[in-house]
């Protein structure tokens, strides 16, 4: 009797939900669909495909719509007010999508679509949580450098192996897809808190095209912004760190102040500038002292952030219970 193994290959999916957040991308939604029904056609499991349109000012929402009227069997679109953000669009597409594993990609057809089977593959052999590595990435050098400092930070801070956070053609299994949904803060970044509930992750190697039509949605203040979602959604450090650096600062004041003394001492009345030097003294321990406040005003904020967010404290995967209780 061996059904307790939490990676076996029973855990096969049935019903697949395909999610893709669209922003402006009329010029790419015609290949997009074109090339997701080719797909899906060859998958043998029922599936959906969700297109959540975020609030698009160009014809986009109507091309889904008409989409949506043609093929009413796979494809259901969503249509968001107003524009709230690649990752809220997700996240709204998640709410309302069925599947047993969800498969996120982009609509400008940077994630070819030709490369779920090889996702869905490693959901059905037992994986949670399926992330990408993109060969042949065809972005700018800047980006590139960016997410490999954004990368490196990650997988400090949270000890989570992912090579590539930045590839939005991912899979998750239904439980975690829940559980992402039970996350109620604002600002999210969906790879981060998939990768904090799941259990088996894995990585495939998939192909990057370039963007052909339309622009990228993401300016370089859009980047920081995400950047900086990303890390607050891991953790609330930096506020910690405020205090280091004031002990430091205080430390190094008072180490200064006791070399004033000594050298006083040594040299007589006459050295010191008359007295300049000791100020740097003062001042350093005072600075150091106010960075020591800000951090601990950090700590109480990190802990109302914490609080604000609301997580689940814990999230059960499965419950195996063999007793006749219930
Ligand atoms: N997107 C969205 N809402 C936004 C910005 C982007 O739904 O506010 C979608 C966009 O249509 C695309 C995906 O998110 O499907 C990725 O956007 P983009 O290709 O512009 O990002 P990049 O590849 O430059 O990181
Ligand atoms: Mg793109």
């Amino acid at each position: 009797m061996n059904d307790i193994t939490l990676l076996d290959n029973s855990q096969s999916t049935r019903f697949i939900s395909i999610l893709v957040p669209v922003y402006n991308e009329e010029d790419n939604l015609p290949q997009l669909i074109g090339r997701l029904l080719e797909v899906t056609a060859g998958i043998d499991k029922r599936v959906e495909i969700l297109l959540v349109d975020d609030g698009s000012r160009d014809r986009s929402a109507e091309l889904i719509a008409a989409a949506a009227a043609q093929h009413p069997e796979l494809i259901i679109g969503i249509l968001l007010n107003r524009n709230y953000g690649q990752h809220a669009a997700i996240m709204a597409g998640f709410e309302y999508s069925g599947g047993e594993a969800v498969i996120t990609l982009d609509a400008d057809l940077q994630n070819p679509p030709e490369e779920i089977p090889k996702l869905l593959a490693e959901i059905d052999q037992g994986c949670d949580v399926v992330g990408t590595i993109r060969v042949n990435r065809q972005d700018s050098f800047f980006r590139r450098q960016a997410s490999r400092l954004v990368n490196y930070v990650v997988q400090r801070v949270t000890g989570v192996q992912m090579s590539d956070y930045g590839c939005m053609l991912r899979a998750y299994r239904r439980s975690i897809v829940d559980a992402m949904l039970s996350c109620h803060e604002r600002s999210t970044f969906i790879p981060i808190l998939a990768n904090s509930f799941g259990r088996n992750t894995s990585e495939v190697e998939v192909m990057h095209a370039e963007r052909e039509r339309g622009e990228s949605k993401y300016r370089l203040m859009d980047l920081v912004n995400l950047q900086f979602d990303l890390l607050t959604s891991i953790t609330t450090a930096p506020l910690r760190l405020l205090s280091m650096i004031g002990f430091g600062i205080a430390i190094l004041g008072f180490a200064f102040g006791a070399l004033l003394i000594i050298l006083r001492l040594v040299y007589g009345p006459q050295w010191g500038i008359e007295g300049i030097f000791p100020l740097f003294a003062i001042l350093f321990i005072f600075i150091g002292a106010q960075f020591v406040g800000m951090g601990l005003l950090g700590e109480y904020i990190g802990r109302v952030y914490i609080d604000v967010r609301a997580r689940p404290r814990y999230f059960v995967q499965k419950i195996i219970d063999h007793t006749e209780r219930r």
